[in-house]
């Protein structure tokens, strides 16, 4: 695969650093990738003059995770000036929502028995994170070696911290029109992320018309008709297309078999680069 433009590092909830990702790409090939952590830009700029890395291109992006209706609307923003101080702003606040929504579901499970385990080492086994999720929570019981009563911390992680789990509480967050915004205010390309998870064509089609600009056309949860269907659209409307394998490193959703699963070929590639003076 030429390119793989949606990896997660440790700067969210993937298990691999970004200098992992780094050795990954070169193992396997890939020429371009994009580190798109959820609404954190700390993993790209840890890697300092990204024009500098040897083998590899990476383009600075991000991957803005609101959820509406209980469903994933992921917003993936590439070429974007994570100096922007609106962008920043708006980033902040996104982690401070995800960590609040995190600590809501959390307690509410805890005030119900389903576990005795405090809130306060969640944030200590994960000093470095601004953004804290149910992976985190796993994470952090995991490495106490504190066993939820009559669950794995997975099946717990299934079903209270995932959109689609009956002990999911939703709690504020921010909109893909905003997402769609802010990116813009900071000199990317948004693009909707895996668009099935919306469970909602209407919903991706009103996001088109409001101003994003591409289509994640291939990801790994997306069947071939799936990926027939987006691309048509994406021909359509005269959209980017893009792709990638969604990468979470330990934690990855068992499509992901390896590196650069699914990903963009070449002229792809191309077309979403000739946008930017960066490529
Ligand atoms: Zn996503
Ligand atoms: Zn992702």
């Amino acid at each position: 695969m030429y390119a793989d433009l949606h990896l997660h590092s440790t700067y969210s909830d993937g298990t691999d650093t970004p200098g992992k990702l780094l050795a990954l790409a070169r193992e396997n090939g890939v020429s371009v990738i994009a580190i798109a952590d959820h609404d954190a830009v700390g993993g790209v700029e840890s890697l300092g003059d990204l024009q500098a890395i040897p083998d590899v291109r990476v383009i600075p992006a991000i991957e803005l995770s609101c959820i509406a209706n209980r469903k994933l609307l992921h917003v993936l923003g590439y070429y974007i000036d994570a100096r922007n101080p609106e962008f920043e702003a708006f980033i902040a606040r996104m982690a401070r929502d995800k960590t609040e929504n995190t600590r809501v579901i959390f307690e509410h499970a805890r005030a119900k028995g389903v576990f005795d385990y405090p809130w306060e080492r969640v944030a200590a086994l994960n000093p470095d994170q601004a953004r804290l999720s149910g992976v985190h929570v796993v994470k952090a019981m995991d490495e106490d070696g504190y066993a939820v009563p009559g669950m794995t911390t997975r099946a717990l992680f299934r079903k209270y911290f995932l959109p689609s789990g009956e002990g999911f509480i939703e709690t504020d967050c921010a909109s893909g029109r905003d997402a769609i915004d802010v990116i813009k205010a900071a000199g990317g390309i948004p693009v909707i992320a895996h668009p099935k998870s919306v469970e909602d064509d209407e919903k991706v089609l009103e996001l088109l018309d409001y101003g994003a600009q591409g289509l994640e056309v291939y990801h790994p949860s997306h069947t071939p008709e799936e990926t027939k269907k987006y691309l048509a659209i994406a021909a359509e409307r005269g959209l980017y297309v893009t792709g990638g394998s969604d990468w979470h490193g330990g934690n990855n959703r068992p499509e992901v078999t390896r590196f650069a699963v699914t990903g963009l070929a070449s002229p792809d590639y191309a077309i979403l680069s000739a946008r930017n003076a960066f490529a």
